[in-house]
């Protein structure tokens, strides 16, 4: 599963960062989302599909490889 993040409108609520911290990080100057992995890892599917469930602003995607 490929995960998509529009830094463009994400607003910095770090959410994503709760929900899957191996996965989402966010840029210390900008509060922007980054994407430590391209695809969600086995175990982090759930956690990933909660982020981008939970993201204020639908900033983040996934879509199948
Ligand atoms: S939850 Fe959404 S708005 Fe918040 S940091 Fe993550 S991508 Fe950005």
């Amino acid at each position: 599963m490929k995960i998509i993040a529009d830094t463009g409108r994400c607003i910095g609520a770090g959410q994503c960062v709760m929900a899957a911290d191996s996965v989402f990080d966010q840029d210390p100057a900008t509060g922007e989302v980054v994407l430590l992995v391209a695809r969600a890892p086995a175990d982090e599917v759930d956690a990933v599909l909660d982020a981008v469930s939970t993201c204020p602003t639908g900033a983040l995607a996934t879509a199948e490889d």
